[in-house]
């Protein structure tokens, strides 16, 4: 008996044991996530390698960024350097039935503010009010200067519409992008860190070797910068 009462003891004490690890570990955890998120600086360097470059709301487009473009069949534009890579890209998807085109390429800085009126004006229409209109689209377009568009290595990708769905599209790019260099810029759940709303369309060129890894690893073009160069630099914004 009195074993029997020894032993159940000790039971309880390793349960007690195994609970307080547990609570700790989960402590931990939430004190590691809030860390993170307070030190997560937004001020990113610029990259010295032009596939890297992060532009977005915190950090705008280099001022001796300079771009040579190449006009598409349907009259849009891209930079040379990734004309290529997505020519491989689209025949790739086509080859397996899907049939993308590129709805947006290059865009200059007044371009860009011509998208965001009109985009405020839409949400206007839409019975929004001025301020509330241009802090929503402000959500979904780039202000000039700070949009990956003008860097002619974005595009938005959508599908050619008498071939196939855009869905279809979308979900081929988000398997088969990374293959050719290009990333999904704006990956959902991570708008804290690009700035920008879940954008299925959107994919920039980063090359492969970076496409991969943050396509393996479910991180954003932030996060890897962050992590592989930014303890290089000294940042103190
Ligand atoms: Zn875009």
């Amino acid at each position: 008996m009195a074993k029997q009462k020894k032993k159940g003891k000790w039971i309880t004490k390793l349960l007690i044991a195994v609970i307080m690890t547990y609570l700790l570990l989960i402590v931990l955890q939430l004190m590691g996530d809030v860390y993170s998120k307070l030190t997560f600086t937004h001020k990113i360097p610029i990259s010295k390698e032009w596939n890297l470059i992060v532009v977005n709301r915190w950090n705008e487009i280099p001022e001796d960024y300079s771009v040579e473009l190449v006009e598409l069949s349907n009259g849009q534009r891209v930079d040379s350097r990734i004309y290529p890579y997505l020519q491989e890209m689209f025949d790739a998807a086509r080859a397996e039935g899907v049939y993308p085109i590129v709805r947006e390429g290059y865009r200059t800085e007044e371009e860009q503010q011509e998208t965001l009126d009109e985009k405020i004006q839409a949400y206007i229409k839409e019975g929004y009010s001025r301020s509330r209109a241009e802090k929503t689209a402000k959500e979904w377009v780039a202000l000039p200067g700070t949009s990956e568009h003008q860097l002619g290595i974005a595009v938005d990708i959508n599908a050619d519409k008498s071939k196939c769905s855009n869905e279809e599209v979308y979900a081929w790019l988000a398997e088969n992008a990374y293959k050719y260099g290009f990333t999904l810029r704006y990956p959902l759940g991570k708008q804290e860190i690009t700035g920008t709303s879940y954008e299925p369309w959107h994919y920039r060129y980063v090359g492969v070797k970076a496409a991969q890894e943050i396509y393996e690893k479910g991180i954003c073009l932030e996060e890897y910068i962050d992590k592989h160069f930014t303890s290089l630099y000294n940042i103190n914004e």
